[in-house]
Parts: structure tokens; sequence; C-alpha cells
């Protein structure tokens, strides 16, 4: 929690749920990241948090962006952002995604298999495109394997059928998952990649650049290398697998940049052990729950931290299991793994999210329940 969030809080009461992001903070990640690998490029990941102000932001400090979907491209054009600061990073788009990308002038695409690579080779003609490998993703709490990426030997095959097809092979990328607290994962990630270079090299193509995605942790509960950590790893990675010079880094940051910037500001609705007997579980019932943006918490995976008014007395806790507001069963955030509140905590009470500027304003429903989608400020 920033001091200034803090006092917006205070002086403004906002009406529950809310989102309160300060902008102060994305700056600080950006340039945090910015000074950690200074000859990266870094295209922020939409998705983790599309504002107009979180995009105007990164903007005005130099930062590209990393879109998925055609109304990504209208946000961020609609915030000043052109065309060629855009990478359409998704490797499963319709056909209509990439026509409508490229009738907007963006110039580089992912793909991962031939079906895709076509896709590109008709409807973006001409245009940089990069291969998406599958890595491990060991170390991620929010792992994005499986779905997506190539393997080596077919990522070789697929950037010269790119050239063939009349297309610029410019580079790999990879994504070691969400959440990464490994330093190595990336380490591991980009010798694979370097291996593939040098032989393309071979076949006389020079990628221009490696994407290493996002990945980099937001601090929820449990400690987390420093991003010059990160930086560190990936730079003497790159020293060590292009001994006669590396190809440009591209990065996608999503949740470093904007997770820590954000607090969730709810109310609770109920705090009852319901049987009524000592041995029943305390259900604590917030405001907001997984259809109101706390999608993360999907298998308990992102533990947040939550900050109540009692907070002084550390003594007087005991686990809740605690739930969102809606009708629907599935709306409980941690019952496996309860979340130890203090005892005096009531109905009315007023609790702070921690680190939720990522991956919760649009993950939020439209109005399941009647429940009105997410306010959000940013400050
Ligand atoms: C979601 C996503 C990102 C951002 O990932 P974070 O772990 O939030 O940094 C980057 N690149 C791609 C392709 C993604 O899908």
């Amino acid at each position: 929690m920033t001091p200034k969030i803090a006092r917006f809080l205070t002086e403004q009461k906002p009406a529950t749920p809310c989102l309160v992001v300060d902008l102060d903070c994305v700056r600080g990640q950006y340039r945090a990241l910015h000074d950690a690998l200074p000859s990266s490029r870094i295209h922020y990941a939409v998705k983790a948090n599309p504002a107009p102000a979180i995009l105007k932001e990164l903007h005005n400090l130099g930062s590209f962006f990393d879109i998925a979907s055609p109304g990504e491209i209208d946000i961020c054009m609609k915030a000043g952002i052109p065309a060629q600061k855009l990478s359409f990073g998704h490797t499963v788009k319709t056909a209509r995604s990439i026509a409508y990308a490229y009738q907007k002038g963006l110039t580089l695409y992912a793909f991962d298999c031939l079906e895709e690579l076509k896709k590109l080779a008709e409807h973006a003609p001409g245009c940089e495109v990069f291969c998406r490998l599958g890595v491990l993703n060991t170390g991620a709490q929010w792992p994005l394997s499986r779905k997506f990426g190539t393997t080596p030997e077919s990522a070789f095959t697929l950037l010269q059928q790119a050239r063939d097809l009349g297309l610029k092979p410019a580079g790999l990328s990879f994504h070691v998952g969400s959440q990464q607290t490994s330093t190595e994962a990336y380490g591991d990630a980009i010798a694979q990649a370097a291996g593939i270079y040098h032989r393309l090299r071979q076949q006389d193509i020079t990628l221009d650049f490696i994407n290493m995605g996002g990945g980099f942790p937001t601090y929820y509960n449990s400690p987390i290398p420093s991003i010059d950590q990160f930086g560190k790893a990936i730079a003497t990675a790159m020293t060590t697998h292009f001994p006669e010079g590396a190809p440009r880094i591209l990065l996608e940051p999503g949740r470093y940049m904007v997770g820590s910037a954000g607090v969730v500001h709810t109310e609770v609705v109920l705090s009852s052990k319901r049987g009524g007997g000592d041995n029943d579980p305390r259900w604590v019932y917030l405001d907001i729950g997984r259809f109101g943006g706390l999608a993360e918490t999907e298998g308990e995976s992102i533990r947040y931290t939550f900050q109540t008014p009692h907070d002084e007395n550390t003594a007087n806790r005991s686990p809740c299991i605690l739930a969102g507001p809606t009708c629907d069963s599935m709306d409980v955030l941690y019952e496996k793994n309860p979340i130890p509140l203090p005892e005096e905590l009531k109905a009315g009470d007023r609790i702070n999210i921690l680190a939720t500027g990522a991956y919760v304003s649009t993950y939020c429903s439209t109005g399941f329940n009647g429940f009105p989608p997410l306010d959000e400020h940013y400050i």
C-alpha cells in the first residue's frame, strides 16, 4: 500500500469494491526494469491491466505494447500509441483479427505452428514474425505452458518456412510462466533459443531478437527475487550463449509492471461460523470474489495479503474461509488454505487486498447476480 493510495482511501472513502492504482508505482516499476536490462525493449502486456491511464503513462516513458486482439489494438490506439509500437504476441488469432491489425499498421506477429504462419502470410504479407517456443514453466505460480509454443526442431523449420512464405523471420519468443519465482527459468529458455538462433545463422537467417515474454513476479506474501537479480541472470545467460554478440532482448512484462501498484478496497458482508459450534470453520464473505475480479485465486494459486482495521493485535487471529458475495458456491477464494484474520472482524469492516493491480480489473464479470463491475481509480 503506497502512501498515495492510503491517503486516497482515507480522504475519498470510495464505494466498495474498487481497485485503486498508484501510477507513480507503475512508473517506478518500468524504470526499475529498464535499469535492470538497459538494452532491452519493453512491450507491456496490455492484458494485465489495459486502463488508459496506465497505457498513457507507459507510452510517455517510451514503452512498447504487446496486444492479443483487435480490442486491445483499439484501446492502445485510443490512448495515442502508434501501431509501430504494438506487437501481436498472441499465437492464436482469427484471420479477421490479423487482417485488422495489418490494416491498422502492425508489423510484428507471433506464431507457433505452420497453420498460423500461413494465415499470417496471407493476411499480413511481408510482416515480421517470431516463433514461440514451449519452455518449462517450473517455478511459476501461474503457469502458461502446454497451450502455447512449439519444439526447438519445429521452430527451426518454421522460421525458414516463414522466409519462404515472404515473411521476415525476426525472432524467437518464450514465456517462462507468470509469477515466475526462479531466475534460472530464463537462463534455460535462453539456452534453447540460442541453439536455434545459431542453427538459423547457418541457413542465412539472422534473427533480430529473443522475446523473453513476461513472468517477472509481484510480491504477494512470500519472498521473490528482485528485478535486478532477474536482470543479472538474463544478461549472464545472453553473454554465455551469444559469445559473438547477442540479438536484442524484448520483454513483455504484465504482472510485474502493475501488480504492486494496485489495492482492492472491499467490505466484509458477513463473518460467521454459521453452524455456531466452536469447531465450525469461520466464513468471511467479502463484497468481491472470484467473479468480481479475483480470478487468480483459482486453485488458490495466487495468495493475496489482506489488511484489516484490526491488525495491531496479531495474537487474536484465526483461520477463515474467504468467499465472494455471489450465490455461486464456486465463488470461494481460499478454503484449502484458510487465511488467518482477526477475531474482531465483522460485517461493514473494510479490508484492503494488496498487490491487485494486475489481472483483476478485466477478469471481473459484467453483472453476475446483479453485482456491477469493479470501480477503478487511477491516481
Ligand atoms: C500474459 C502474457 C504476458 C505477460 O505475462 P506476465 O507474467 O504477466 O508478465 C506476456 N506475454 C504473453 C504472450 C502473454 O500471454
